[in-house]
């Protein structure tokens, strides 16, 4: 893509030209500097300026004075929520991928002025205000262009209005114009169980929320919250109840982290990662609204809400990470984990638990205690309408900003003038935010009806270990402290040879061996470790901990009131 960039009435003696290093909402660096090149800059009168290179990931400018243009082009071919991606069927472009700023000028105004290719009749879709042309559109500062990704291309649009609100379905796909008015009606659903939640809809301030849909083969699977919009990519193969739990996570966004903003997260920092300890609560309770918006929408059955629920807290559970790291710690390790790929081996599956996954288990845990303590009269919801009230409604002076972002103890401030008891929430935050407790999910959830039980009850266990067969028997897992195979000396690496005095081939053997065993018993291992040296040593066989969550096949009548107000579509 060809980008011209004008930036009037400069006055620093040196401009410093910036591609972002970080995306608003993905919480680790891209360095969108790597895909830029044939990088010019002019002067007023179109002479060439010299640019010097102060880092990886800028350009200075030099002895101008007035207007600097720069010109330059960017390569991207990643259909998601966070790059640019341009072929003959679109351009799908997230700004900081993009678009170069200048340092100490956030506070100006920016035109953009789409070019139509030659031989397309493309439109554009996004947040930027409208101009004076179809293809010209505005942004108040530098937070919001930024925030305000673009569909220029030829998508299908729907729009709906809830209230007096409208709402814009973009939809770039390769389907029909019938597949468009399902996802269109499922968003709508979508939108008005979430607007429940909170009792209104925040102000969009281009007059409307913008769903950018990109629902292609080529597409990665993705979603990316936005103030007013979001972008949601998926490939076809995942189909359209995963679409619309994007739709509801995404959507829920528009509020809570959009406008309930955490501290850490504001304003964003395109030169660096912020950091925060709450996405347990941002990215966390949304994972949690998500599938429950689906339930409540009648876009899902409760058997199916269960289950997404039983691998939320399975692994807070189960995971050994929950002893390592607390969920606000979690949080602060987004910006290594969100996106980021580490090239060294991490001990993460040890030591770190999703904060999607942590949070939405926290979610499930607070909701169902305020339910339970307050016999259905106090829930989330009610928490989250609070969190609303007091930091996402006030909004910001400017456009783009939050003023009153909060902090863990507002979060936790709120949860004492919900359930009207500050004991509760300052131990509810050490137990299980800023410590390392679980909440009791069998009782809460019985009270709903569900069953939390084990998944495999009797099946015996040695860990969750994988071995790489194409390579032998190598494990290729870290292996867990908590797995019985463990106390054996097992490790990533090493190569498993026989188990229970059978030869082992891959994991089927292991499996088959393991058939034949129950938890208690004693079987051998002989392995050769990573050295050459052969080892065995005794394993102590664990029953297989993974749960799942089930509804009871006959409810009481007080099971199917609790259930009831928690899942049934608000009014
Ligand atoms: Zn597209
Ligand atoms: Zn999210």
């Amino acid at each position: 893509m060809q980008v011209v960039v004008s930036f009037p009435d400069v006055t620093q003696a040196t401009l410093e030209l910036r591609m972002s290093r970080s995306s608003p909402g993905r919480y680790s660096l891209h360095d969108f500097a790597k895909n830029v090149y044939d990088v010019h800059a002019f002067d007023n009168n179109g002479r060439e300026l010299e640019t010097a290179r102060p880092d990886p990931y800028g350009w200075n400018v030099s002895g101008n004075g007035g207007t600097v243009t720069v010109r330059y082009k960017v390569y991207g071919d990643r259909v998601d929520g966070t790059y640019l991606a341009v072929d003959t069927t679109h351009a799908h472009i997230n700004m900081p991928s993009a678009l170069m700023w200048a340092h100490g000028l956030d506070d100006r105004p920016a035109t953009l002025v789409f070019e139509q290719p030659a031989g397309m009749a493309w439109h554009v879709a996004t947040q930027l205000h409208p101009g004076a042309t179809p293809f010209e559109f505005t942004a108040p500062n530098l937070q919001y262009l930024m925030d305000s990704p673009a569909e220029f291309g030829p998508f299908a649009l729907r729009e709906f209005t809830v209230g007096p609100r409208t709402f814009r379905v973009a939809l770039h796909h390769t389907g029909t114009d019938a597949d468009a008015d399902a996802f269109a009606k499922d968003a709508e659903k979508i939108v008005r169980q979430e607007g429940a939640v909170y009792g209104e809809y925040p102000v969009y301030e281009p007059g409307s929320y913008t769903f950018l849909i990109d629902y292609l083969p080529y597409a990665d699977g993705d979603g990316m919250e936005h103030r007013n919009s979001t972008v949601i990519t998926s490939s076809l193969a995942s189909g359209r109840a995963r679409l619309d739990d994007t739709i509801a996570h995404e959507f829920f966004h528009g509020w809570n982290v959009e406008r309930i903003r955490p501290q850490g997260l504001e304003p964003f920092d395109f030169d660096r990662a912020n950091v925060t300890d709450s996405l347990w609560l941002a990215e966390g309770f949304t994972q949690y609204y998500g599938p429950l918006t689906l339930q409540r929408a009648g876009l899902a059955d409760v058997a199916s809400t269960a289950r997404t629920l039983a691998r939320l807290v399975d692994a807070v559970v189960n995971d050994p990470g929950r002893s390592v790291r607390s969920a606000a710690d979690m949080s602060r390790m987004a910006p290594f984990i969100d996106g980021g790929r580490a090239s060294d081996r991490t001990n993460w599956t040890n030591t770190v638990i999703s904060y999607y996954t942590f949070g939405g288990a926290i979610a499930a845990a607070l909701d169902l205690t305020l339910r339970d303590r307050t016999d259905s009269r106090v829930s989330l919801d009610d928490y989250m309408r609070a969190m609303w009230q007091t930091y996402g409604k006030p909004g910001g002076s400017r456009e783009g900003y939050v003023d009153r972002p909060y902090t863990i103890g507002d979060a936790e401030e709120t949860l004492a003038k919900v359930s009207g008891d500050r004991a509760f929430a300052h131990e509810f935050f050490a137990k299980y935010i800023e410590g390392h407790d679980v909440a009791d999910y069998a009782r809460l959830l019985a009270r709903a009806g569900l069953t939390l039980r084990k998944q495999y009850p009797g099946r015996a266990w040695l860990g969750n270990l994988q071995l790489q067969s194409r390579e032998g028997t190598r494990v290729r897992t870290l292996v867990a402290p908590n797995w019985p195979v463990y106390a054996a000396g097992l490790e990533q690496d090493d190569d498993v040879r026989e188990l229970g005095g059978q030869r082992i081939n891959g994991d089927n053997d292991v499996g088959a061996v393991l058939g034949r065993h129950k938890p208690g018993d004693r079987i051998s291992i002989a392995f050769v470790d990573r050295t050459g040296r052969t080892k065995t040593a005794t394993i102590l066989l664990a029953e297989n901990p993974q749960l799942e969550i089930v509804p009871v096949d006959s409810p009481t009548d007080a099971q199917k009131k609790f259930r009831d107000a928690w899942l049934n579509p608000r009014p």
